[in-house]
């Protein structure tokens, strides 16, 4: 058999061949949509990668991006990989110290900032050492005369010239949020990133087909929007990009005038939308059966239901940066089919089947767990789109298993159906007389009850059981509700060990940027916690 080259070339060439008249729409910074055609899109990428080549771009260079999800962002997707560089995303939500250091330790040649951005980059600029900074004019004010303006490099590019580009070649590359610990950095080659859009791509999976309308909320700064803008192109689905504005109205607007298919975000951005839809019902026509991919944090069995009444289907993914991201999504199984209503919802509830190529085991003791979908372990995963190390950081080596395996560090249960349930982060179990409770089960199960807006539970310390689980929170606006009420709702669900003893009712629950609860701040915010019964 041939031997062709899996690249994101091929992929933008398919995209002017085949898909010229699909669209895509951004909104803007001054809410303004910004509309063009696949084929416009396509030159320009052309455009913008022959200006980096001419800016001096060499193979292997860090290009990095601070912009929101646009298409101008889209360009730089393709343009800088198929110039041979390598596309660094840079969270824009960090604090500008780490993603100084991020920009320090991948060692960015380029930038390519939004203007709306550029307070952001003023206060790290003079701690980086970046060569030549690109403005895109979102907003439309002039380009400060000592950056290049983005429009007018495109403008007066040469044509691309592309460079023989190999598979394994470097396309992308993005640092882990850093809740456990200093930001790593994972780079992702043009082999994987196109096998994982091939796999996510499939039916059972995201089934993200040309006749999608596709949103991806989840920002294009943090693993390449779970490969949603890739894996887009690849099938020439309308593409619909949010911008600046993730409100849920504004969101809700975009979904009911674009009749969005197919959108993707963590939890925090669908919780909200939730509440718009209950607060004006009616307010909003959306596409009956409109797909919603939630992932990042675990999504609550009581938020599919809600969703279901509206008739939009949530489904559940896991992933990692490590992992491109997508591991694991949730479809219904032949065998599982037959399952009664309750039973199907805890089904849906759980992270899914891993995706094909994507092996997945859980270890416990040294041992794999059998998939019995109650013995716990940890997740340990293999692939074509799993890294292989960290980008110059030897020191975190022992993440792989001696013979390839990359240890996750998230606690797991396999059924016997290969339904991949997260039960915590091995860090955030509560450990109580020897036996693990999950604070995510905990979490999920307290998310159901009406009064209850979010809520997290952490280990506090405990002298005669080690730990005790604690919940922390936060009430629906103007409710009011008692610990008894709410170890109440609890107690039919769980184990009596299980049950927290103790509720804390707080305003906010702190959240990573990427919309992860700090369990660690948490932690230490009640390591104190004395009012334990
Ligand atoms: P970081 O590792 O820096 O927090 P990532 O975005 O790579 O950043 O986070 C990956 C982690 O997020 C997973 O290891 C897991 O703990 C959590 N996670 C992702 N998806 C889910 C999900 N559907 N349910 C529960 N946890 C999830």
């Amino acid at each position: 058999m041939m031997q062709f080259p899996l690249t994101l070339v091929h992929v933008l060439e398919r995209a002017e061949k085949l898909f010229g008249r699909s669209e895509i729409v951004s909104r803007l910074p001054d809410r303004g949509l910004h509309r063009y055609s696949y084929a416009e899109f396509c030159r320009r990428a052309r455009a913008l990668g022959g200006a980096l080549q001419s800016l001096g771009l060499e193979r292997g260079d860090r290009v990095a991006t601070l912009m929101w999800n646009h298409y101008a962002h889209l360009e730089a997707y393709f343009a800088v990989p198929c110039a041979g560089g390598v596309l660094h995303t840079l969270n824009l939500r960090l604090h500008p110290d780490d993603i100084a250091y991020i920009v320090g330790h991948a060692r960015d040649r380029f930038l390519i900032v939004d203007d709306v951005l550029l307070p952001l980059f003023e206060k790290f600029r003079a701690t980086v050492g970046i060569e030549k900074v690109i403005v895109v004019p979102l907003s439309g004010s002039p380009v400060p005369g000592q950056h290049e303006d983005y429009e007018a490099l495109i403008a007066r590019s040469e044509r691309l010239s592309m460079p023989a580009i190999h598979e394994e070649d470097a396309a992308g590359m993005c640092y882990t949020s850093g809740t456990t610990g200093r930001p790593k950095g994972v780079i992702y080659s043009h082999r994987s990133i196109v096998l994982h859009s091939l796999a996510t791509a499939t039916v059972d999976y995201l089934g993200l087909g040309n006749g999608d309308a596709v949103c991806p909320v989840v920002p294009m700064f943090h693993v390449n929007a779970w490969g949603i803008p890739f894996t887009a192109v690849m099938m020439g689905a309308k593409l619909v990009f949010p911008g600046p504005h993730l409100d849920a109205p504004s969101l809700l607007d975009l979904f009911q005038g674009e009749r969005m298919t197919l959108t993707a975000g963590v939890p925090t951005i669908w919780m909200a939308i939730l509440q718009a839809l209950e607060s004006e019902p009616g307010r909003w026509r959306l596409e009956r059966g409109l797909r919603m991919v939630v992932g990042g944090a675990a999504a609550a069995e009581s938020m599919i239901r809600a969703f279901d009444k509206f008739g939009l289907r949530v489904i559940h993914g896991w992933g990692m940066t490590e992992t491109s991201p997508v591991g694991t999504v949730n479809f219904v199984k032949r065998e599982t089919v037959a399952l009664s209503g309750d039973e199907r919802y805890a089904a849906r509830a759980k992270q899914g089947i891993p995706l094909p190529f994507f092996e997945v085991r859980a270890m416990s003791a040294g041992d794999e767990a059998p998939w019995d979908g109650s013995t716990m372990g940890e997740l340990q995963v293999r692939g074509p789109w799993v890294a292989a190390a960290y980008h110059e950081l030897a020191a975190e080596a022992d993440k792989w298993t001696a013979d390839g395996w990359f240890r996750t560090g998230d606690i797991v249960t396999i059924d016997p159906c290969g339904y991949v349930k997260i039960t915590d982060r091995m860090k955030d179990l509560v450990k109580s007389g020897g036996e693990w409770i999950s604070s995510v089960d905990l979490e999920g199960a307290l998310a159901g009850h009406p009064k209850v807006a979010e809520a997290a539970v952490v280990a506090v310390p405990h002298t005669h059981w080690g730990e005790r689980p604690l919940a922390i929170v936060v009430l629906e606006n103007g409710e009011s509700a008692t610990a008894e009420e709410l170890r109440d709702f609890l107690a039919p669900r769980f184990a009596k060990f299980w049950l927290p003893e103790n509720f804390v009712f707080v305003g906010e629950i702190p959240r990573t940027s990427t919309g992860k609860v700090m369990k660690a701040k948490l932690r230490e915010q009640f390591k104190d916690w004395k009012k334990l019964e």
